[in-house]
């Protein structure tokens, strides 16, 4: 399995994620320099931050509990290999609905979640911001879509999005920096579906390359991207973000797991305490930002209780953990007369989000979902078969002779913000002698209610396409809340710039900041609302707020 033992981010140097091999240089910092920010986790939230604020001018060091990955030598098109990308660490999961928490939504490693992520770049419906308000349910956030809107295209632009001329949904927008990708042909059973019921469709915006980027190639379409991209088409956080920000003076320390966020007696973080080649260190900070997604960020912000905090850090409202969110995602499958081997180019290419713009009184739920066209790889296939269908011996082997044949749906499915859906820290402990996360979720009524109304719509789509022998399974994906944003310290974790209300040198960002989960993928918005801080954190230093 791929395994990374020792650090690679050192002695002035970090992996060149370019050139195999070779090297980039790295400026490092001591323990006991006190530098402007510490970051912990480099995924979607903190890889981006880290690569905005160093290139604002202050001193960053950003770290990961994962290793630095060399995506030409490291990344192979094997599924049977990849298993190190995943955040498998042992976590309890519960409640009536338990997450399986794994590969599906927990990354580790330089880049976090996004080296092995599927690539969907979408926005936000700019009325989601004010869900409660404009649309009747879940909460409002601190920020509306004006105010996130040109860090979403900063965003876009810094991944060179490959999107269509027109995407039907969310605001009208300037062209996406690269042209589309051609749909595959899984992608166009959901096209031919959904004509046939007169709802439409759209070619996916992708972070994956249309065109040749300095020394990235284009996507060559071969389908293993949730086992890291081997051509660099992918563009993760490790290969865009992570460049810029060592590029800018920040050190990246990988291998590195923060285990405590240390306080002074004036009730300000002081710096962080990290395990790394063996042994425990301390980094001095000014400021302390916790970006390990919304498992490891609550667990990072309760283990760190301490005399002045005695029920975590940020928690004195007891929110901290709360209000986790998943997007719930059952998919259909059905059996085409032709050929579609579904396993060529990125796994989703194709998507409606109809049902995300519906506000009608047909439907029996709150809330919204979008389904895209599915390329499961033939071991995860196999697998599925056989846990979700009971699929075994000889009647495996029938079923997989079919597999070029079959066609597949599955949403991102809005869960509601409740406050037992929670991560909570254990008794028992992890290797470093750390509390390991509990994690309880279960879906709401409402939630129950849009499942069961997306899989008629995909069952719709697919009869519409001429699939037979339609079934279906469930799944997750994605996590959001736990330390959620907003402007009422009662009632929210941090504010609308991601700071805490009670430390004023602590902040988060990451998808944990999210109050509500949308329908769409998360990991654009939270990149948006990672740029949106950079700057707000530049704008408060210049004013003599931070
Ligand atoms: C298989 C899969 C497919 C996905 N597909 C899509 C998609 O198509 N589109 C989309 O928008 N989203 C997608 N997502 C979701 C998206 O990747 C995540 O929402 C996003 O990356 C989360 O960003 P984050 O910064 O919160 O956390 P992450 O990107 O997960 O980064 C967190 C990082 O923090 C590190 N870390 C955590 N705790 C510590 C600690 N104590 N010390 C040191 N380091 C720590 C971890 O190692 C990790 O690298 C997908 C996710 C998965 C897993
Ligand atoms: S299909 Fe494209 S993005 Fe996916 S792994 Fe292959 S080259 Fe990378």
């Amino acid at each position: 399995m791929l395994e990374v033992a020792e650090p690679r981010a050192v002695a002035g140097r970090a992996p060149d994620v370019f050139r195999e091999g070779k090297w980039v240089p790295m400026r490092t910092y001591d323990d006991n320099e006190e530098v402007d920010f510490a970051i912990v986790g480099t995924g979607a939230g903190g890889g981006t931050l880290a690569c905005k604020l160093a290139e604002a001018g202050f001193s960053v060091i950003a770290f990961d509990a994962g290793p630095f990955w060399r995506p030409l030598e490291d990344f192979v098109s094997d599924e049977r290999d990849q298993g190190g990308l995943y955040w498998t660490d042992e976590r309890i999961t519960g409640g009536a609905d338990p997450i399986e928490l794994g590969s599906n939504n927990s990354g580790r490693g330089v880049g976090g979640s996004t080296v092995h992520y599927t690539m969907i770049a979408l926005r936000w419906r700019p009325e989601w911001f004010q869900c409660r308000s404009k649309l009747g349910y879940g909460r409002d956030w601190p920020i509306s879509f004006d105010e996130l809107e040109p860090f979403y295209e900063e965003a876009e632009e810094a991944l060179k999005i490959s999107g269509p001329i027109s995407y039907p949904w969310s605001r009208r927008r300037k062209r996406y920096p690269y042209r589309a990708h051609p749909v595959n042909a899984a992608g166009l059973v959901l096209a031919r579906g959904c004509e046939a019921i007169g709802v439409q469709w759209s070619p996916l915006p992708l972070a994956t390359l249309s065109a040749p980027r300095g020394m990235a190639h284009p996507c060559v379409y071969r389908g293993f991207c949730a086992y890291g991209c081997s051509t660099n088409a992918k563009q993760s956080v490790l290969v865009t973000f992570i460049p810029r920000a060592l590029n800018a003076g920040a050190e990246v320390r990988d291998l590195a797991m923060v285990g405590k966020i240390e306080m002074g007696k004036d009730g300000k973080a002081t710096g962080l305490t990290y395990h790394r080649g063996g042994a425990w260190r301390r980094q001095k900070a000014k400021h302390v930002v916790v970006a390990g997604y919304a498992i490891e960020t609550p667990r990072l912000l309760l283990n760190s209780k301490c005399d002045q905090f005695r029920d975590g850090l940020a928690n004195e409202n007891g929110l901290v953990g709360t209000h986790l969110m998943t997007h719930s995602g059952p998919g259909v499958w059905g059996i085409m007369d032709e050929e579609v081997r579904c396993y060529k180019a990125p796994p989703c290419m194709a998507v409606t989000e109809h049902w995300n713009y519906d506000d009608s009184d047909k439907k029996d739920f709150r809330g919204g979902y979008a389904f895209m066209s599915q390329g499961p790889l033939p071991v995860g296939w196999a697998e599925a078969q056989a846990i979700n269908r009971g699929m075994w011996g000889m009647k495996l082997r029938q079923e997989m002779t079919r597999y070029n044949h079959v066609a597949g749906l599955r949403i991102v499915g809005e869960t509601e913000p409740q406050r037992h859906n929670r991560v909570e820290v254990a008794d028992e402990k992890d290797q470093y002698g750390l509390p390991i996360p509990r994690v309880t979720f279960s879906y709401s009524e409402n939630d129950r209610r849009l499942i069961e109304h997306s899989k008629g719509s995909m069952r719709a789509v697919l009869e519409g396409a001429g699939a037979k022998e339609l079934w279906t399974d469930h799944d997750t994906s994605h996590l959001m809340g736990g330390c959620r944003m907003g402007d009422d310290p009662d009632d929210s974790v941090v504010d609308r710039d991601g700071r805490s209300w009670s430390i004023p040198n602590l902040w988060v960002c990451d998808g944990s900041l999210f109050p509500t989960s949308g329908g769409v993928n998360p990991s654009l918005t939270i990149q948006a609302l990672a740029c949106r801080m950079g700057d707000r954190i530049s704008g408060m230093a210049k004013r003599g707020e931070l």
